[in-house]
């Protein structure tokens, strides 16, 4: 089990438990999958989930804590990530369950460090694949499936989240002929784009003055007239670098513009993707809040003995662990569904705005169960709580995945 880590407040912690025993006991205690669902992974996969849980125990779960209060992106490991060849798992050659299962384990150490890999790995990387150009690709993807550069998706605008298909102000004009070919000029601004300040390339999606169909640019972001900005003061994921960019008559290239995409709708296969892996970190967030609550439930001691033995502790602990457990049980079957080649899958929706709803209770309860010591990072708890907060928004809002899941199950929308 992960230890909070971090300043002399840790290290005192961590005498006390040495001299409590407590980590005797909890080493006899299940894991938080109960149920048993890593047992559906193939060994091959299940050695890999070892070694990047090695990874995660080194690298990651002693600093993150520091990095998020420092709101600082940790891009010393990256190097170290991409020797795990995790990118794009199912290109690889692995499951369904077990790409969502790296994301859920990712976010139980790092919600923050996640949602990078499934910002570049899942949107940007894996939107090369999907519908970059046979010349694009080998431009660019052994350097982004490798880290060697980084990308962001910039759909969200500051006028318009939920509503960014239908209201996109983003616009592309396309200028022909001329001494260096084709090019597109953009103009607009882009919003909470996570990897934004410090990306190579970010996916920018755009409406065609012409004809108002989406289209979407591969662009530099060193290009002129590409203009970024950290959102700061974030109470959420505050490791994940977010910006505000402002596109200013930014020339991008014909060959830069994704063929493959010729409307909103071309997108929608890539956003399921990505909503699938957000609904896996719901899944990892309350794994992460079990944990730490269970942990401390164990260690911590009131009227003379530890808060585990009071039944309410208790009752808690288990919900925490029945939400858990329930929500991977969801996702579970929706990686089944991916690997036989499902199309649509209205029950994405479903499992995402379900999973973060439990996600959201039992990140409450695990920070009511560490008390005061809920409300401060060095204890991991509070940083637990807060990402939370971003599972729920982005993504599809809670509401917008409920409604999409309403329409499917009643024939009408009430998103409009
Ligand atoms: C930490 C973070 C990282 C992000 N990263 C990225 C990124 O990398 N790239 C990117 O493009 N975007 C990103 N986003 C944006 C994210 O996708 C949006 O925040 C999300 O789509 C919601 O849009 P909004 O914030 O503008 O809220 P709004 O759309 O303004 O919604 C506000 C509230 O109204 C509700 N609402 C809206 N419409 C309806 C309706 N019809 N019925 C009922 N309720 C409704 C919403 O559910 C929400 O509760 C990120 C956001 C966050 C917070």
């Amino acid at each position: 089990m992960d230890r909070v880590q971090g300043g002399q407040a840790q290290a005192g912690r961590a005498q006390e438990v040495a001299a409590s025993g407590a980590a005797d006991e909890l080493r006899d205690l299940p894991g938080a999958d109960f149920f048993g669902y890593e047992a559906l992974l193939s060994d091959v996969e299940r050695a890999k989930l070892a070694e990047l849980r090695g990874f995660l125990a080194r690298e990651v779960a002693p600093y993150a804590e520091e990095w998020w209060n420092r709101a600082e992106f940790p891009a010393h490991i990256l190097p170290k990530l991409a020797a795990l060849e995790l990118s794009t798992p199912v290109q690889r050659g692995y499951s369904n369950l077990f790409a969502g299962i790296v994301i859920a384990e990712i976010t139980r150490a790092d919600t923050s460090l996640a949602t990078f890999f499934l910002v570049h790995h899942d949107l940007f990387v894996e939107s090369l694949y999907e519908f970059g150009s046979e010349d694009q690709r080998s431009r660019l993807l052994a350097d982004a499936a490798s880290l060697r550069t980084t990308g962001a998706f910039a759909l969200t605008e500051p006028n318009h989240g939920s509503d960014v298909a239908g209201g996109m102000e983003t616009s592309a004009r396309r200028v022909s002929g001329g001494d260096e070919g084709d090019y597109w000029v953009l103009n607009g601004a882009k919003r909470w784009i996570g990897n934004g300040t410090f990306c190579d390339y970010m996916l920018v999606w755009a409406r065609d003055e012409a004809d108002g169909a989406i289209r979407g640019f591969i662009v530099d972001a060193t290009l002129p007239g590409v203009s970024r900005s950290r959102i700061e003061n974030k109470i959420a994921l505050r490791t994940v670098q977010n910006a505000d960019i402002v596109f200013t008559d930014v020339r991008v290239a014909e060959a830069d513009r994704f063929a493959g995409i010729s409307s909103f709708e071309d997108t929608n296969e890539l956003l399921r993707g990505s909503r699938i892996m957000v609904a896996w970190q719901a899944v990892g967030q309350q794994l992460a809040a079990f944990d730490v609550a269970r942990q401390y439930a164990v260690e911590r001691r009131q009227f003379g003995r530890p808060l585990a033995k009071f039944q309410l502790v208790q009752q808690q602990l288990v919900t925490m662990l029945g939400n858990a457990v329930a929500s991977t049980g969801m996702m579970v079957r929706i990686a089944q569904l991916e690997d036989a080649g499902a199309a649509d899958m209205p029950q994405v929706a479903l499992a995402k705005s379900y999973a973060s709803a439990r996600m959201r209770e039992t990140v409450a309860m695990g920070r009511s169960l560490l008390g005061g010591n809920g409300i401060v990072t060095d204890y991991r708890m509070a940083k637990i709580f807060a990402d939370a907060e971003a599972i729920y928004t982005y993504e599809g809002s809670f509401e917008i995945n409920t409604l999409i899941a309403g329409r499917a199950v009643t024939g009408v929308s009430a998103i409009v």
